[in-house]
This record gives structure tokens, C-alpha cells and sequence, in this order.
């Protein structure tokens, strides 16, 4: 589970589970320019860095380089799975661009540039994130042209057709908004038929789905096999069957040169821990024979391994199939921020003093807490289904007894979000809706900071803090528990971040720090996140309602003090915080209720305080943001290029450093992709 996927500038946040996601970043001073790589239709790409990389020893950056390898080789899969003809048009696409003639500023090259950048970007003719198929901004004469013009040899033919043909075959898979309109599509009659995906063959039916899966669970198993994660469901001759993607399987060429650099990095271990080795030879393993059994062995020696190199790879995440039962090929290789690391660990030592110190009753407290500590880590290289969009938080492994049995590691990724929140110097955004040059000089000083650190506190301790009354259902609060317990979770980090404790436990540099989080909060609570609301509807994610929820109720509640305004200045809306200090104890206050509300399974109270403060919007206000955020031009989708790492080697051919360097473009990556790790054919039936 992702638990944040960013897939967004500054705004457009979706998450997929659980918890916090992350909203506005935002901080101002001159620098990161370079943080900026490209932009074209509704993307920016943006370039992270991999602080701390240079210092680690040459055996973790060995490690990081072949993990890095098998990242990549990966690519290609995920563009078959996302549809059949993706590998087609990409390649037909590149070969274009590359063998070009005619004038490249005419308005039909340049549109296939643009096109060409977005099939990279969403690995695919459909969006990343909005799943529609996006057309060409070119002419179907151009293209045909174009295909025409090519040496044979790189129009990506099917066996026996010809040129015309292809061009026949693939225009109206581009151009024709009706044919493959929705990679997923969730609110069909039929979900598979009507998505365009490759996870399931040719005439395949939901029913039919459904059917051969429930037919291979047993109710009574406690320990039940990911069943369907890594196959293509076909019919044969009017028969179900799977072909499961592993080395001897399908995308097995694309496997195969995965596998092999796993082998690398295996061979290559130094003290490697008590699970490392293990881990990756059942990765391996698994890899070989497509056996869902070895799968769940490996995830649980990935949960139990603690080396400082980490990583994922494979088919992992369900959220393209809509029955959510095949899996995406994904890869991220990481290393612990060992830093950022002990910040989460003294939250987590000192969880039993903030739960005896919480506002809540007493009678809602935990006698015994256990704080989670949760690892921050640096992102070396993102691959498959993370690149170029790429979450900010990952939680693993995704099978339920796994998790309660041995348990999963949850993950915040600070050089992504530090990312995220460098490019947003230039936006102009905190120049839009930031009241006043102390309230953007704080968020400038203390916002990032104070942002992971609401993160941690929201995780480490939030969701683990309070206790139900004896008796109480767990799931009382139906359909509100999630918005009430993200708001739980957020009033936990509000509240403390404010705390002497914090400076204390040296977390935090200065005791007016926590401002930065509190004005960033109210503001993007009360107006800005209101940027991803469509005009006239409610909000519905229980994130964004929770965090209307919290912002609304103590602006009501602190009116008669004056504690948090709606200041007009030429006709712009502001928020004004005037005073700090009874703001946390507003939210004190609130978070006092929220917990009896859990606590005691109080429905009537829980929908009645949702519905009044979480649902609906301010219309007057709302239009005034989108107008002034619609004047700010920014893209709402954003994603990465990678660093380039190379092998330094001695006149006897023995490795003796890894580098790394960030001087690769956007395009210039992807074209290098497709030539380096392309072993796919174009077409896997
Ligand atoms: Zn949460």
C-alpha cells in the first residue's frame, strides 16, 4: 500500500490508503532552479538528489547500482501491462522523433514531442492519474506519413502485416477518443471489458474474473495466497487460463535481465544481515518460477531484513486492475536516512509521554503505548509503476496476515518530498495566498521541517494513541471512522508539534517553529486545498475532509477570540492567525472529542460534526481560489527524472566506486531507456 502517493504540484494529492498525505509545500528563498528538468501539457518533471549518497561505502553503493540496474530493466513490462498496444506506439513514436526530416518547429512535430513526453510520462497512451486516453495534438496524416517514411525495419510491424496495415491497426488505438477510452474503468457495466489494460485477454468478463479467483480461495485458509497477482488471465480456445509473468512465462526477457542483476547484487553482499541473503534469493526464486508461495516467503524476509540498502521490485501494487488483483511491475531502491531516522525513533521512545500528556480524557488513554518507528529513507532510483510519478510514502507488504503476523515496514521518503517542496520556491504560490512576508519567512525557515515532522507525529504516534471504551464495535463510526481517524491522527501532530517537549528532544531548532506547520495547515484547511475541488461539489477524500474538518472547527470555535480570521485585502481572501497559543489549545480541545468520539463509538456524534464542518464547501470562496491558483499556471501533475549512476573501475576491472551525477534530461533519459533496458518484444501474447 502507498500510503501517499504525491502525484502532484503542490496540490493534487491523492491517497491511496491510510494516511497523511501531503498537501502544499511550500517554501520560499532564491535558489533550486535545477530542481526543474521539463514541462509540457499538464506535467512538470522535476529532478530529486540523493543526499548522503557519496558517503556511503562502496559496498552499499554496489548494492544501489545493481538494485538500480534491475530497476530499470523492468520498464517495459509496465507498459505492455498497461495496454497491448503501448510498446507499438512508443517505439513507432521514438523512431519518429529520431529520424525526423521535415521542420522541427512545425506545430505537428512539436505536438508529437508533446505526445511522445506523455506516453513516456504515463507509461502509456492514458493518463497516469486521471486513467482517460489523452489523443495526439498532430494530424492522423503526419503520423501516416511519417510511419511511411521510416526505413522498414523500425516500424514495429506484427508478424505478416504491413506497413499500411500497422498504420491501420494503430490510428484509431491513438486518435479515436471511443476505442480503449479509460485504461481503468470503474464505473463500468463490466469493469475488465471495458478497461484497457493488458491484465486480462481478449473477451475476458468480469464474472469470469471473479469466478475463477473465488474458486481458488478457501474461506478457512489463514494464510491466503496473493491469488492473481502476477498473471494475464486468457481465455484459450473459450478456456481461463493464467500466463504467469516470470522467466520461463511471459515478459520473460524483460524478467530475465532482472533477475540477472538481482544475481549481481547477491553475489555481491557484504555483510549482508541475517535476512539480506535470503530475501533475494527467494526474490530471485520467485522470479524463476512465477510461485505465489515464494512470494509471500520473500515479503516476509523483506519485512524482517533491516540492511541500510533497501529496495523494492516486482509486481506489487493492485490499484490498475479494478478488480485490484493483478499487480503493477514497480521498483524504488533506497537507502535509510539514518538522520532523519533518529528523529522517529526518539517520537517513538517517548510515545508513552505524549499519550499521558494528551489532552483526552483519561479514561481514553493507553496505559501501555508503543510508538511505531518508522523508517525515513533516500531514494536512489524509481522504476516501473513509480517513475516518473512517484509516491512519497510506501507501506509493505500488502497481504493482510502477513502484516499481522510479521508486520510491515512504513516508509517516508524525504528526498522526494524535499523535492516537491524545493520546486515549489517558483510557483508563486505563497506569494498568491500567504498573508504577509512573516508568515512566508517562517515557512520559508521552518516549512519542511515542521511537515515531516507533523507526518511522523501523525504516524509514530497519532494513529497508535487512545484506546475504545470495553465494548465498543470497532467499526461504530461506519463509513465516518476514516475521516474521524485521519483527524485523530492530525490533531495528535498538531497539538505536539507546538509542545516544549519537541525542543526538548531537540526535534525541533526553535519554540516558534511550529508556527510554519500551524499557518500552512490553516490555510490550506480553510482555502487552498480547495484547488482540487471541481466548482459546486462537495469534498469527499477523507483526508481533505478531515483536514477541512479540523481548520473549520477552530476558526468557528476561536471566532468570539479572534484566534483565526478571513482577512480581505483588495478583494483577496487571507488567513490571519493572531493568536498561536490559543490555536493549539483549539486544537487540544478538538482533539479531546475526536477521541471520546472513537472512544465510545459515538456515530451520531462523529457524522453530525463531519457534516457540519467537513463536507461542504465555502462557494464564494472557493471560486475566489481556483481563479487566483488558475492565474498561478501550474501544472498539476509532477514526476522525476533518476540520477545516472556509473561504475568506477581499477586497471584489473574490480569496481572501485559508484558515482552519480543529475545532468540527464527528461528526454534524453527516456530515449536512453528504451535503447538500454527495451528486451521486450512489442507484442507479448
Ligand atoms: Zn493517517
Amino acid at each position: 500500500m502507498k500510503k501517499n502517493l504525491l502525484l502532484a504540484l503542490s496540490v493534487l494529492t491523492l491517497s491511496m490508503v491510510g494516511c497523511k498525505e501531503k498537501g502544499e509545500q511550500i517554501k520560499i528563498n532564491d535558489e533550486e532552479m535545477k530542481y526543474e528538468v521539463d514541462e509540457f501539457a499538464d506535467i512538470q518533471v522535476l529532478r530529486y538528489e540523493v543526499p548522503g549518497f557519496e558517503h556511503l561505502s562502496l559496498a552499499d553503493k554496489k548494492q544501489i547500482y545493481f538494485l538500480s540496474m534491475a530497476a530499470l530493466e523492468g520498464r517495459d513490462i509496465l507498459f505492455d501491462q498497461n495496454n497491448k498496444y503501448n510498446l507499438a506506439i512508443r517505439r513507432t513514436l521514438e523512431a519518429i522523433s529520431e529520424n525526423y526530416k521535415g521542420d522541427k518547429g512545425s506545430d505537428e512535430f512539436k505536438a508529437l514531442e508533446v505526445y511522445l513526453k506523455r506516453v513516456w510520462f504515463s507509461n502509456g497512451i492514458h493518463h497516469h492519474y486521471g486513467e482517460e486516453k489523452f489523443l495526439p495534438a498532430f494530424s492522423q496524416q503526419f503520423f501516416a506519413d511519417q510511419v511511411k517514411s521510416l526505413p522498414a525495419d523500425l516500424v514495429p510491424v506484427k508478424e505478416g502485416q504491413t506497413v499500411d496495415q500497422f498504420v491501420e491497426m494503430i490510428t484509431p488505438v491513438m486518435f479515436d477518443p471511443h476505442v480503449m477510452a479509460k485504461k481503468m474503468d470503474q464505473s463500468a457495466k463490466d469493469v475488465i471489458l471495458a478497461s484497457a489494460n493488458n491484465y486480462y485477454g481478449e473477451g475476458v468478463t468480469q464474472d469470469e474474473v471473479v469466478a475463477f479467483y473465488n474458486a481458488m480461495k478457501d474461506p478457512n485458509d489463514l494464510t491466503p495466497l496473493s491469488y492473481g497477482l502476477n498473471s494475464r488471465l486468457v481465455k484459450e480456445n473459450g478456456v481461463l487460463t493464467e500466463k504467469v509473468w516470470n522467466v520461463k512465462g511471459l515478459y520473460s526477457p524483460a524478467i530475465e535481465r532482472v533477475v540477472y542483476w538481482l544475481e549481481e547484487a547477491l553475489r555481491n553482499l557484504h555483510n549482508p544481515g541475517p535476512y539480506r541473503e535470503e530475501m533475494l534469493s527467494l526474490l530471485i526464486y520467485y522470479y524463476k518460477t512465477g510461485d505465489l508461495s515464494l512470494f509471500d516467503k520473500y515479503c516476509i524476509a523483506w519485512v524482517e531484513d533491516e540492511g541500510k540498502v533497501d529496495f523494492v521490485n516486482g509486481f506489487t501494487e493492485v490499484y490498475g486492475d479494478a478488480l485490484g488483483i493483478k499487480a503493477s511491475w514497480e521498483s524504488i531502491v533506497n537507502f535509510r536516512n539514518e538522520n532523519a531516522t533518529k528523529r522517529t525513533k526518539i517520537i517513538s521512545d517517548n510515545a508513552q509521554w505524549f499519550e499521558d500528556n494528551s489532552p483526552m480524557d483519561s479514561r481514553f488513554r493507553k496505559e501501555k503505548v508503543k510508538g511505531v518507528s518508522a523508517k525515513v529513507i533516500t531514494v536512489a532510483q524509481l522504476g516501473g509503476d513509480c517513475y516518473p510519478a512517484t509516491p512519497i510514502g510506501i507501506n509493505l507488504p500488502n497481504a493482510d496476515w502477513i502484516r499481522k503476523e510479521h508486520g510491515s515496514k512504513s516508509v517516508t521518503i524525504e528526498n522526494i518530498m524535499e523535492a516537491y517542496d524545493k520546486a515549489s520556491l517558483h510557483t508563486g504560490f505563497n506569494d498568491e495566498f500567504v498573508y504577509s512576508d512573516v508568515e512566508k519567512e517562517s515557512l520559508s525557515k521552518f516549512g519542511f521541517i515542521t511537515d515531516v515532522l507533523h507526518t511522523d507525529l501523525h504516524e509514530c504516534l497519532g494513529h497508535g494513541s487512545g484506546k475504545l471504551l470495553p465494548g465498543v464495535d470497532p467499526n461504530a463510526l461506519g463509513e465516518q471512522s476514516s475521516t474521524i481517524e485521519e483527524t485523530r491522527a492530525d490533531l495528535f501532530g498538531l497539538y505536539y508539534i507546538a509542545d516544549a517537549k519537541i525542543v526538548e528532544l531537540g526535534i525541533l531548532p526553535d519554540s516558534e517553529a511550529y508556527k510554519a506547520e500551524y499557518y500552512k495547515f490553516m490555510m490550506n484547511g480553510l482555502m487552498t486545498q480547495l484547488v482540487r475541488i471541481e466548482p459546486g461539489k462537495d469534498i469527499e477524500e477523507a483526508h481533505m475532509r478531515n483536514r477541512q474538518l479540523i481548520a473549520r472547527w477552530v476558526y468557528e470555535k476561536g471566532r468570539a477570540d479572534n484566534v483565526v480570521e478571513l482577512k480581505v485585502r483588495d478583494g483577496e481572501t487571507f488567513v490571519v492567525i493572531n493568536d498561536y497559543e490559543k490555536l493549539r489549545g483549539l486544537f487540544g480541545e478538538l482533539l479531546a472529542e475526536i477521541q471520546r468520539i472513537k472512544s465510545e463509538g459515538d456515530y451520531a456524534a462523529a457524522k453530525a460534526i463531519v457534516d457540519a464542518y467537513a463536507v461542504k464547501v465555502d462557494q464564494k470562496l472557493h471560486a475566489e481560489v481556483l481563479a487566483r491558483y488558475k492565474g498561478l499556471n501550474m501544472k498539476p501533475y509532477r514526476g522525476f527524472v533518476n540520477p545516472v549512476y556509473s561504475l568506477v573501475k581499477d586497471d584489473k576491472g574490480e569496481i572501485v566506486d559508484v558515482t552519480i551525477s543529475y545532468d540527464e534530461g527528461y528526454a534524453e533519459q527516456m530515449l536512453r531507456y528504451s535503447k538500454e533496458f527495451s528486451t521486450l518484444p512489442t507484442y507479448n501474447d
